[in-house]
């Protein structure tokens, strides 16, 4: 393992002491205990200062896009991903905690308990998780270290400004890829590991339904659909990973399975462009643009353009709950959200025709950037990620896109049509599969 390298996926918070006290990795985004560069990182750090190390994951109830229930599917596929956690801690001998409440105040009291030294946490870019991280920075004193562990390139290496598209992007991480593209070591320790989860959880978390593991549902894809994944877009067939919920709740390691269909008989380009290339151009644009999550994120020739296209009649107008309950004129649209809110999932494709119609049905941009993003992160499995504001700032304001032909509501941004989805695929098929008779 090259030290420089790992040592390129941390950034210290603050510089505060080093204590004499446990290393803490307080696991967030990444929830896993194999193929984790944070928990390596961590490790390393323990092994070096000769100090016990824990990982703590705290479950908080008060997310502003999502509040903790215990049936809903986003959290029940969070506890499933954490129950393997639990089983992950217990094989490799790690001593893994689960808690409760705001990190704001559980992380330090927690340091102060264990009498901590130093604080590690993995890295995510979005503002939500950055200000729970401000306070408890904040209320510590100790070294705080952050590890990008979800970014196969850690995202400050791969480039030092927002990039315009996936075209400047790619050869920069083109040019890096051999060097960070590297198996990630075990971390295991000898004797019986510590667990603890949080008397509210505990009942919870054992009653839920299994899940594939990351592992088994990684193999899955590379063995069963991967050699078919040039039809990605058409949402008729299931050939695409699947995978997203693994990669948005940090199950699964993009390095790891980046690694393995690299190795595969089937080492797709086309998929490694989107698992690499544009996943990690999101992470990009939410850790360089901090106005990611509104219209004020859009390139200026489309919030130009979309300003001077703001007063055109739009051909329908519909509610927040028209949409939400697929009762639209356009049927397709009403497959891919009935798609969505039954199987928490929606085809990558029908995503961004989808997210495109909202604009052309909502009368303001703002107003169809906030249905857009309420309605994805409340349904989809893989929502509340960089991805998804994204996904939504490509199809509704031209983030990494670029002008097309001028047309009524769209201005310059690319517009998606029901015409353009029938040449594509079988249309009628994806209706009469997704419309609930
Ligand atoms: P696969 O085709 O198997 O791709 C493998 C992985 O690559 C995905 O799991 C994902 O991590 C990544 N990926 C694929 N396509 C993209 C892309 N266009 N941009 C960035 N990464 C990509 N993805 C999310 O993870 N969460 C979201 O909330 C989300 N919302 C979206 C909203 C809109 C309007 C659009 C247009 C796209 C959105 N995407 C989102 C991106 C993409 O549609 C999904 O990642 C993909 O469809 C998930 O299915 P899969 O795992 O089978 O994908």
């Amino acid at each position: 393992m090259s030290r420089l390298l790992l040592e390129n996926r941390i950034s210290a918070r603050n510089d505060k002491p080093y204590g004499p006290g446990k290393i803490i990795y307080w696991m967030n985004r990444d929830q896993r205990l194999v193929d984790n560069w944070a928990l390596v990182a961590a490790a390393d750090l323990a092994q070096k200062t000769n100090r016990p190390l824990a990982v703590v994951f705290v479950m908080f109830d008060g997310f502003s896009s999502l509040v903790f229930n215990q049936s809903n599917p986003i959290y029940v596929r969070l506890g499933q991903g954490l129950r393997h956690v639990l089983d992950e801690a217990r094989r490799l001998g790690i001593d893994f905690s689960i808690e409760r409440g705001n990190p704001i105040e559980v992380i330090p009291a927690l340091i102060k308990r264990e009498r901590a030294g130093v604080l590690m946490s993995d890295f995510s870019p979005l503002k939500e998780i950055q200000a729970i991280k401000d306070h408890v920075n904040e209320a510590i004193d100790i070294r705080f270290l952050e590890v990008d562990a979800h970014n196969v390139i850690p995202v400050w290496m791969a480039s030092n400004k927002a990039e315009w598209g996936a075209y400047t992007l790619r050869p920069k991480i083109q040019r890096l890829l051999p060097n960070y593209l590297l198996s990630i070591p075990e971390v295991k320790f000898l004797g019986t590991a510590q667990i603890h989860v949080d008397q509210s959880l505990a009942a919870w978390l054992d009653g839920l339904p299994p899940l594939p593991t990351p592992e088994a549902a990684m193999r899955s894809f590379i063995d069963e659909r991967l050699t078919d994944y040039h039809f990605r877009n058409n949402p008729n067939l299931d050939v695409t990973s699947r995978l997203s919920a693994y990669l948005h709740f940090g199950n699964l390691s993009a390095n790891r399975l980046a690694l393995e269909v690299q190795q595969s008989r089937h080492p797709s380009e086309e998929f490694l462009e989107e698992m690499i290339v544009r996943r990690e151009l999101a992470d990009n644009f939410c850790h360089y643009n901090q106005n990611y999550d509104s219209i004020s994120g859009f390139p200026d020739w489309a919030k130009r353009s979309l300003d001077a296209h703001r007063n055109d009649p739009r051909p329908y107008i519909y509610t927040l709950e028209e949409l939400e309950y697929a009762k639209t004129h356009d049927p397709a649209w009403n497959a891919a959200q009935t798609q969505l809110t039954k199987t928490n999932y929606m085809h990558g494709y029908m995503r961004m025709y989808w997210a495109k119609k909202i604009l052309e049905w909502i009368p303001s941009p703002e107003e169809a950037f906030k249905t857009a993003l309420y309605l994805n992160d409340k349904y989809q499995l893989d929502g509340r990620d960089p991805n998804g504001y994204v996904g939504i700032a490509w199809a509704l304001g031209g983030v990494h896109d670029r002008p097309w032909g001028e047309r009524a509501v769209f201005g310059t941004v690319r517009y998606m049509n029901m015409a353009g989805l029938k040449r594509k695929f079988g249309v009628d098929e994806y209706v009469d599969r997704w419309t609930i008779k």
